[in-house]
């Protein structure tokens, strides 16, 4: 999609910004020397498990996190953070350089900072995926429903590398992130680009609110939510977990008078909708369909759905 800019010099870029100013532009400050220009902390790409997973080297402008695999070059880092592509990367850290003369160091900083998605701001670029990956069909999506939902297999380079991704979009239906789902076992099995804030959005929410008047399904996870529109109910969101936050509460009371939870069959799922219940409940009329032990309704065939929904 991003197809301004025309001839990018990466090598270009990478010779003149470095890892350690991409990492203070994101406010990245814990990590402890461990070397000669080496540095090692928890993974500002994936968040997660590894107090000492993320290693960067500040003379060879590189990192590498042994817990999620990102690694790379100043670009790889940009793409990462952000779950774009190189060239986007590439994109923004030209353009936050301006003029090349001087010695690029504040510059590019100051651009980045702006540039950080707080408010899950849309994406000035598309993934291209491969909705045919078998994968995708293991979890029990056909390829119209892959297709509607825009998910597929991402083979190329950055966060998403490897990955089922998967496009969120906001309220008004613009994409502002991808989730990249692991395939084959690789921690995390979910990752978000950094700075996204699940908290604003309600998975499919733009396509629940296009569907008409009706009440709105709700579900834990992402391939919950495709098995439900599959099985003929396209009123249906997620919650990208198991806990609902003020912003998707209101525009849940926005747009709908009555919601249906359904929501794993665990005790997570069991505590989480009676939480649910309770704050919703002056607001919106509920029903709770609780679902057999350790039942998710992806897992469910289309008829036991609808049956359950009927
Ligand atoms: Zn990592």
């Amino acid at each position: 999609m991003s197809s301004a800019g025309g001839w990018i010099s990466f090598s270009e870029i990478k010779s003149r910004v470095t890892i350690e100013q991409v990492l203070r532009s994101y406010r990245v400050d814990w990590l402890r020397r461990s070397g000669d220009q080496q540095y090692r902390g928890r993974c500002p790409v994936h968040q997660g498990e590894g107090e000492e997973a993320f290693h960067a080297n500040f003379r060879r402008n590189i990192f590498h996190c042994f817990a999620c695999g990102a690694g790379g070059n100043v670009l790889d880092l940009l793409a990462a953070m952000e779950g774009c592509s190189i060239r986007e990367a590439a994109l923004r850290l030209r353009g936050g350089q301006v003029s090349g003369s001087a010695a690029a160091s504040r510059p590019a900083e100051r651009q980045l900072v702006t540039k950080k998605r707080i408010l899950n701001s849309p994406l000035g670029f598309s993934l291209t995926l491969e909705g045919r990956h078998p994968y995708v069909a293991r979890r029990g999506i056909d390829l119209v429903t892959a297709d509607r939902f825009g998910v597929g297999y991402y083979s190329g380079a950055g966060l998403m590398s490897g990955r089922i991704a998967i496009p969120i979009h906001d309220a008004r239906g613009r994409l502002v992130a991808y989730c990249g789902r692991a395939i084959d076992g690789t921690a995390p099995r979910y990752r978000f680009p950094a700075g996204f804030q699940k908290s604003q959005i309600l998975f499919n929410y733009h396509r629940a609110v296009e569907a008409g008047v009706r009440p709105l399904i709700v579900v834990e996870g992402f391939f919950d939510c495709m098995r439900i529109h599959q099985a003929g109910f396209p009123c249906v969101v997620a919650l990208m977990g198991a806990r609902l936050s003020w912003e998707q509460r209101t525009l849940m009371t926005d747009r709908f008078s009555s919601i249906v939870l359904m929501l794993d069959g665990d005790q997570t799922g069991r505590r989480a909708s009676a939480q649910i219940a309770t704050d919703l409940g002056p607001a919106i009329a509920i029903t709770d369909l609780r679902l057999p032990a350790n039942l998710q309704p992806d897992q469910m065939q289309s008829d036991q759905i609808q049956q359950m929904l009927a």
